[in-house]
């Protein structure tokens, strides 16, 4: 992945990255020529992509550890790092205990999206409370057998 400063035609080159803890992958790029810089974020999905593809940022591989690692320690991530206000302004629905004792056998690294579109789904249609029957139901609607 390189960045290319479009007014010089010079590559940008890296000037720093952080990695917060969460999940999360932040690099700046600058262009020698002008001076002008970029930054990229990612998500925690994406971080663990660009991990496990192994591209290089600033001259080394993203995380110097195995995917299995990522995998562990997006464990440890937020639930909600996918989740951004529920766009209707209303009440978020709730989960049931039946429910949530199935979202918590989804793979941890995909449960916030996982759980997020599920919400989505229930809020979307006036549902106050997600149960297994109402994940089914979603399931069907939106073509995601298997998750
Ligand atoms: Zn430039």
């Amino acid at each position: 992945m390189k960045f290319l400063c479009v007014d010089c035609d010079r590559q940008m080159g890296f000037a720093e990255r952080a990695l917060p803890g969460d999940g999360t992958l932040a690099a700046v790029f600058t262009c020698p020529t002008c001076g002008r810089a970029v930054a990229m974020l990612t998500n925690p999905m994406e971080t663990q992509l660009v991990a496990s593809l192994g591209i290089q940022i600033g001259g080394r591989t993203v995380p110097e550890q195995p995917f299995e690692r990522t995998r562990s320690t997006l464990q440890g991530g937020r639930d909600d790092a996918f989740a951004d206000p529920v766009p209707t302004g209303g009440k978020s629905p709730r989960w049931a205990t039946a429910a949530a004792e199935r979202l918590e056998r989804v793979p941890s690294f995909v449960r916030g999206m996982v759980k997020r579109i599920y919400t989505d789904y229930a809020a979307e249609h006036g549902i106050e409370v997600v149960t297994p029957e109402v994940m089914d139901q979603a399931r069907r609607e939106l073509g995601l057998e298997g998750m």
